[in-house]
Formats: structure tokens, sequence, C-alpha cells
């Protein structure tokens, strides 16, 4: 079984905690994922909400540090930012993430910050954050929505659309099964695959279900996904130590095998969502 994960904020707990990858008490770690026979993972870099963006900036660099020194560099990943925040105000520090290895940028997160309004907000691009958006497309660095408000969503699928570029959203689950802002209605899911983009499934409970999550209920989401055409657009964006809480039936990264077999049992390519959609999407779109 192997697994390609869009989404993780572990690299920030390990700042926080000041703990390694390899072993560890987080979410994540190389012990815990030894259950796959392959395992890349894209390692967001989550900027705290109640900072300024220059400090969200500084405290990303001090997360880097901690990545450069705690990743091993054999370990096949990718390097992303959630929140456009960690920009601090400056187009210029757009070519630098790129140059530290930056491939994703969530463009925002919470509330309304330089480059627009997140899910909790109807406000949309700023100049700015069209600024970052282009810079991103420009650059090769993959605009991702999950958070954006939804007058955002439509306005980086205009520019999307316009430049023929991709864009995604690494951990966003369906607004037809659970209703909550952070999820894509099904219009959202399919212009994303209209313009060859991913979606990343999350495990975080307040997005999945009411009650207490089950594997089950996870599997709704991606099967709702499939649905609307999404065989070769759905992957995985767990968000494992990012959730405000575990599911219980998941509660770090080697218990998704569970998942996994949830979904041949319901007749899906689970080798597509685990692995190859999010496989494809990258060989086609990023350069590392
Ligand atoms: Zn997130």
């Amino acid at each position: 079984m192997r697994l390609f994960d869009l989404h993780c904020d572990t690299l920030y707990e390990m700042y926080k905690r000041d703990c390694h990858f390899d072993k560890n008490e987080l979410n994540i770690s190389l012990e815990k994922a030894k259950c796959f026979d392959e395992y890349r993972q894209v390692l967001a870099v989550w900027s705290q909400n109640d900072l300024t963006e220059e400090e969200c900036y500084r405290q990303l660099l001090s997360v880097y540090e901690i990545y450069k020194q705690r990743i091993p560099s054999g370990f096949p990943h990718i390097l992303a930012v959630e929140g456009g925040k960690a920009l601090g105000g400056r187009i210029e520090n757009l070519k630098k993430l790129y140059e530290m290895g930056v491939r994703f940028l969530t463009l925002v997160w919470a509330g309304q910050c330089s480059l627009g309004g997140a899910h909790d907000t109807d406000i949309g691009l700023t100049d700015f954050g069209y600024e970052v958006l282009n810079g991103c497309f420009e650059l090769g660095i993959v605009p991702d929505v999950s958070h954006a408000s939804d007058k955002m969503f439509w306005e980086v699928y205009e520019e999307a659309k316009k430049r023929g570029k991709p864009f995604v959203a690494t951990h966003s689950n369906s607004r037809s099964v659970h209703n909550h802002r952070r999820n894509l209605t099904d219009e959202m899911f399919c212009a994303i695959k209209e313009v060859q983009g991913v979606v990343g499934i999350s495990l975080e409970p307040t997005h999945t279900s009411c009650g207490e999550p089950t594997v089950k209920d996870i599997c709704k989401h991606i099967l709702h996904y499939i649905s609307l055409g999404g065989e070769d657009s759905v992957c995985l964006g767990c968000d494992l130590d990012g959730v405000t809480r575990n599911i219980k039936e998941i509660p770090d990264i080697s218990h998704l095998p569970k998942l996994y077999e949830a979904l041949r049992a319901e007749g899906v390519d689970a080798d597509k969502i685990f692995y190859n959609n999010a496989n494809n999407f990258l060989i086609r779109n990023v350069k590392i």
C-alpha cells in the first residue's frame, strides 16, 4: 500500500514541541508510516493567525530551520506554506519561498489578511492577493484554495482558467455531504477538476459529519466526489497534526489502512485515492 498525502501540519508541531520526525508523539512520524510501502507527504508550514504578517514570515523561517535539520533529505516530500500571511506582505518573498522549495501555497487561513478573505468571510482577493496568485502561476507554485472564501475561490478559478493552469484544494471535503463553509460545493469540485487540479480529503471532524466521524463518513465524501466524475481528481489531504481533534478510528497515520480497506469494500480504486492521483498531479505540474 502506498500513500501520498497532500496536507499535514507536522512541521509546525515539530517546531512548537521541539520533536523529531523519525519518532515522536505526533500524528505523523516515519515510524508510524512504516505500514506503507511508499510514503510521500506534502509538508505544510502553517502560519499562526494571531501573529502579524511580518511575525508570520519570521516564524516561517524558524520552522524552515527545523525542517532543514530534521526532515531526512531522502524522504520524498514537497514543501508547502499554509497561509499567505507568511509572505510578510512582500511579493519578493514569494520567490524566496520558491527557492526554499515551496511548491504549494494555501492563500489564506482564517479571517482577513493582505491577500484577501478566508472561508469565514465574504472577501475575495485584494490587489496584492492577485499579485501573489499570478506570481504563483509564473514561478510554479500551485495555489491552494482550501480555507478560501467562496468569492476568492471563484476569482482563483477565473485566473487559473485564463492562464490554463491548475489550482488545488489540498484538504477540503464535500459541502453536499456535510454543510460547512470550509468544504467545497459540487460546482467548486467540478471547477477544480475542469482545470486539472486535485482535491484532498481531510480528516477534520467538524468538516466531515455531525457527531463522531467514522471511516464510513470519510468514505462518503470520497464517494460523492467520485460520483461527480472525480475518480482521477480525489486524493487524501488528511490534515494530520492540524485537525482540531483526531477521529477515533484514525488517531494517527498508521491507522489509514482502515480507510483503504473501506474504500476497496465500496468498489473504489483505493490506490488512485491514496497515491496515484496525487502523484500524477505532481508529475504533470510540479518541478522538484
Ligand atoms: Zn488547514
